[in-house]
């Protein structure tokens, strides 16, 4: 079997991985067009962070290592057409020659571009995006030497190089068109906890604001005009509007309204011989009646060893997203799983929710922690839709103990009687979880 891949990223890299792993025999070609591979996009956030020395460090696998593996990699090699009746991927190298290579199956894995919009910039040189590891090196030369940044976007891009940049004497604003940050992930009673930590590190939040233009002010200001006001930057960052890369493939694959590509359960398009995967595909999102575009890395490696194992002929079904995700940021955890309340109300279901903070540990010990804790349950049912932690102690696996939950359809009263360990060092009798769904039972049921 002769599979070609495009795109060297996350995606590419697992599913390549896995062919091999389940058939050394598999001839395995990765196109990628960058000259490097593996870089993970929040490299500027760790480096300012100071956890790694270089951007350089902030990769997992090299080409020599994939090379080791059988696994050819074409660096600097941009497909540029592909002829699916002929099945041939055409592509162009660092010398602007062109090749052609023909596939058995042919996997998609060109990801997302981060950026796109209708603004007129400020010259090119004072605004940017970052993803990968070019640009990634750009904005930290750049955010060096700025001095009045505005962010835009408070997602987790946004919200985590604000916590990057506090304290280093910069003026920075995040700005927001939805009124609270990280709306797609937490509700309000949490995300208002995290504003209230961004406002106090000096950083100017900007909510219910968008950003309508750029005017240049001098060779180094410019104004970036909000509908509220207008903000004097060197520098701007661009943290919104990821958008699926279907360049190659628009025209004769099947696309879901949202722009990304159509896939079924085993990630195969309205061509059998093409899978596709990661950034550039639609999730079906548990609880939720459609498909959503959602980059995370989390279902980037799901769908690309589901995609990989059905190449070769293996059954295996993508299951769902609870679009899981955690961060740390102003010294707290901050992880959320499942739909908020809001989320779950537009998708019409009859949800009711809890917000509690609980100690973790018990009285007597030197160390105390405490936990905010959201849960949303289906009314009548009690089935568990979301949950959200922030907590100053790292919480984030139990994060993925919801998402589990979540995912197996557990109610608040499984959620209570589940065995979950205790030990007086660590924790209280009954775990966080446990606990925060029996004060919601009691609550329910007192007189
Ligand atoms: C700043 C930032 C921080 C992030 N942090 C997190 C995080 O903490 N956790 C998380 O879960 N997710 C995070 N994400 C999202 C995550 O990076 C994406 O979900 C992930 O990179 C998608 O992987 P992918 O393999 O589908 O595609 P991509 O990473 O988008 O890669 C696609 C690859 O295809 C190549 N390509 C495209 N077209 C062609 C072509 N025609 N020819 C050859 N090659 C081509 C590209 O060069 C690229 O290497 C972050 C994203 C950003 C921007």
């Amino acid at each position: 079997m002769k599979v070609v891949i495009i795109g060297a990223s996350h995606g590419g890299l697992q599913a390549a991985l896995t062919l091999k792993k389940l058939n050394p025999h598999t001839e395995v070609i990765l196109i990628e067009k960058r000259n490097e591979i593996s870089f993970v996009s929040s490299g500027v956030v760790l480096k300012m962070n100071q956890l790694v020395d270089t951007l350089d460090e902030v990769r997992y696998l090299t080409s020599e290592d994939l090379a080791e593996k059988g696994v050819d990699v074409l660096l600097n090699a941009t497909a540029t057409t592909i002829i699916p009746n002929k099945k041939i991927v055409v592509y162009e190298d660092s010398n602007k020659d062109i090749h052609e290579l023909n596939y058995e199956k042919l996997i998609l894995a060109t990801g997302s571009n981060q950026f796109a919009t209708n603004l007129t910039l400020p010259s090119k040189d004072k605004v940017t995006v970052f993803k990968s590891y070019p640009s990634s090196v750009e904005v930290l030369e750049k955010l060096e030497k700025a001095k009045s940044i505005s962010i835009v976007g408070g997602g987790y891009i946004g919200v985590e190089l604000c916590d990057a940049l506090k304290d280093q004497g910069k003026e920075v604003h995040l700005i927001e068109s939805a009124d609270s940050v990280l709306f797609r992930y937490l509700s309000k009673e949490v995300s208002s906890l995290v504003e209230q930590k961004i406002i106090d590190s000096g950083i100017h939040l900007h909510l219910n604001e968008s950003v309508i233009g750029f005017s240049d002010l001098d060779q180094d200001m410019f104004i970036t005009q909000t509908t509220n006001e207008e903000i004097r930057n060197d520098y701007v960052i661009v943290a919104v509007n990821a958008r699926p890369d279907t360049t190659l493939v628009k025209d004769f694959l099947d696309l879901n309204t949202n722009g990304t590509i159509y896939v079924n359960e085993k990630m195969q398009t309205s061509d059998p011989n093409i899978f596709a995967l990661g950034d550039v595909i639609s999730y079906p999102v548990r609880n939720s009646y459609r498909k959503s575009f959602i980059p995370l890395v989390n279902n980037v490696v799901r769908s690309a060893t589901v995609a990989a194992m059905n190449v070769l002929g293996h059954q295996m079904k993508y299951n769902m997203t609870q679009k899981t995700t955690a961060t740390k940021i102003f010294n707290s955890y901050i992880a959320s799983t499942g739909l908020t309340e809001d989320e779950a109300k537009f998708e019409g279901l009859e949800v009711e929710s809890m917000f509690l903070t609980l100690p973790c540990q018990l009285p007597f010990l030197e160390l105390q922690e405490e936990v905010h804790i959201k849960m949303v349950i289906e009314r009548g049912s009690h089935k568990l839709i979301g949950g959200q932690l922030m907590s100053e102690k790292d919480i984030t696996q139990s994060i993925n103990t919801l998402s589990l939950a979540i995912d197996k359809e557990t109610t608040l009263e499984e959620l209570v009687t589940m065995d979950f360990y205790f030990n007086p060092a660590i924790n209280q009798p009954m775990g966080i979880i446990s606990r925060a769904a029996y004060e919601f039972l009691i609550n329910k049921y007192k007189v």
